[in-house]
């Protein structure tokens, strides 16, 4: 599980940072990350009311997260998961903003939705998965690594 602690913006190590809608829930990642993924699967739709969903994949050590008020970040046990395995869902309570998700197939890493990065200018994807669902009307996003579920086991979303 990711640890609570003060953000500190000044830290050499400084990656990047990020939040909720209504700013309760802020992070901070000082860490390179291990990939970059578009999931189309219709849990991370449902779960995010869109068509599409962006993540980065961190590992949880570089993930330091604090909240202004106490129990703002909730977590949905998404059950209905390929693998069988419930993935961690969490989010602001209050906003409702999906921050990051967990799994313990691989409980080293952590799935930050990267809308609620603060910088968006750098993200690209490196990764698009679950292609079979992916919405007709989404252009090709030049991605050459797809796959039409799941990367196999150990998917974090
Ligand atoms: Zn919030
Ligand atoms: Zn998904």
């Amino acid at each position: 599980m990711a640890e609570s602690m003060q953000v500190d913006a000044g830290s050499e190590d400084f990656k990047g940072t990020g939040q909720c809608l209504c700013g309760t829930v802020q992070y901070m990642i000082s860490g390179e990350p291990i990939y970059s993924v578009v999931c189309h699967c219709c849990n991370c739709r449902r779960s995010t009311g869109t068509s599409f969903v962006t993540n980065t994949i961190f590992l949880k050590k570089d993930l330091k997260w604090q909240q202004s008020k106490d129990d703002a970040l909730r977590c949905f046990e998404d059950m209905h998961t390929d693998s069988g395995t419930k993935l961690m869902r969490h989010f602001c309570q209050f906003c409702g903003s999906p921050i990051f998700a967990t799994t313990p197939l691989w409980d080293e890493i952590v799935s930050v939705f990267a809308g609620t990065l603060n910088d968006q200018q750098a993200w690209k994807p490196m990764k698009e998965q679950y292609c079979d669902s992916k919405a007709p009307w989404l252009p090709d996003l030049g991605v050459t690594d797809r796959t039409c579920r799941g990367p196999g086991s150990g998917a974090p979303l």
